[in-house]
């Protein structure tokens, strides 16, 4: 079994976007779910904010 430490980014509809870890800065990523955009801030652990921004 493999050990690591990726945390899993999900999208606020519950869809997997990304595993990783982020430690500054934000990650933008379309969900090709709901095609809502979801930022991911680095910063701490479970602190992350949803954008609803629309992309046509
Ligand atoms: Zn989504």
């Amino acid at each position: 079994m493999i050990k690591n430490n990726l945390k899993e980014y999900r999208c606020p509809c519950g869809k997997l976007l990304f595993k990783g870890s982020l430690f500054k800065g934000t990650v933008e990523i379309k969900c090709k779910h709901c095609r809502e955009i979801a930022s991911f801030l680095g910063n701490l652990n479970k602190k992350f904010k949803e954008s609803v921004e629309v992309v046509a």
